[in-house]
């Protein structure tokens, strides 16, 4: 296993309803070792089958403004009539450790810490699916929600599409193994960068007396 530097880093995943970014995440932590997912807190209703804690942490709206008025979102949005945040506290320390914290969140969220945080520990990819007309298919084959949740879901991933010149990477997810490759090699590149080297040579340059 290839050492890397000990200074992590936010992956911003964003792409339409559908297309796959969770299974990428889910692919792509298989890939690479010191990866987290951040796991959202929302005022959304589970999925059958959905665990608190797992895919997301479940509030009224309530609490969730709550944690608004705390500061307790590193960023947080409304999504198809929903609010979703991510824990200023978990990215945070999860960075300090070195690892590389993952993030499934929308646009809005992007932006909110591409501001927040300064460029330099953000990288984003925009995931999109071969076409419209297959993130339909997918909506629909995961079987998870309602029709009329389906349909506003395909009415704002238009929207959501729009903001794809915002992100650093793009990724086409049509063959799910080549995506795969590709979300992993983002994270292999990046790894490498210089500003994020130091740990990684410190040895090396003190053999040179550096
Ligand atoms: P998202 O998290 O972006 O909403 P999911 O990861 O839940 O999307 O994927 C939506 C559906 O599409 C799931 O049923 C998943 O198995 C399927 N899927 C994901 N990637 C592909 C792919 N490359 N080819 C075909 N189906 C896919
Ligand atoms: P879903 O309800 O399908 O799990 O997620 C719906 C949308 O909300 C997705 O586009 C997802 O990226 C976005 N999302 C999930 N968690 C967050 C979050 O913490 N912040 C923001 N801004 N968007 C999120």
């Amino acid at each position: 296993m290839m050492k890397y530097g000990d200074k992590g880093f936010v992956l911003i995943l964003s792409a339409p309803s559908g297309a796959g970014k969770s299974t990428l995440a889910r692919i792509l932590n298989g890939r690479h070792e010191g990866l987290l997912t951040s796991v959202s807190t929302t005022t959304r209703q589970p999925r059958p089958g959905e665990r608190e804690g797992e895919a997301y942490f479940f509030v009224d709206a309530e609490s969730f403004r709550e944690r608004i008025a705390r500061g307790a979102f590193l960023e947080w949005a409304e999504v198809f009539g929903n609010y979703y945040g991510t824990s200023r506290a978990f990215v945070e320390e999860a960075l300090s450790r070195g690892q590389v914290v993952v993030l499934d969140i929308d646009w809005q969220g992007a932006r909110q810490v591409r501001a927040n945080m300064g460029g330099a520990d953000v990288v984003s990819v925009f995931i999109l699916p071969p076409s419209h007309h297959h993130l339909v298919e997918r909506l629909r084959a995961r079987g998870q929600d309602a029709v009329e949740v389906i349909e506003r879901r395909m009415a704002e991933a238009a929207a959501e599409v729009s903001h794809w010149n915002e992100y650093d990477y793009i990724v086409i997810n049509d063959d799910l193994d080549r995506a795969g490759d590709e979300l992993a090699a983002i994270v292999t590149v990046e790894r490498l960068r210089r500003g994020r080297a130091k740990g990684r040579i410190q040895d090396i340059l003190e053999t040179f007396g550096l």
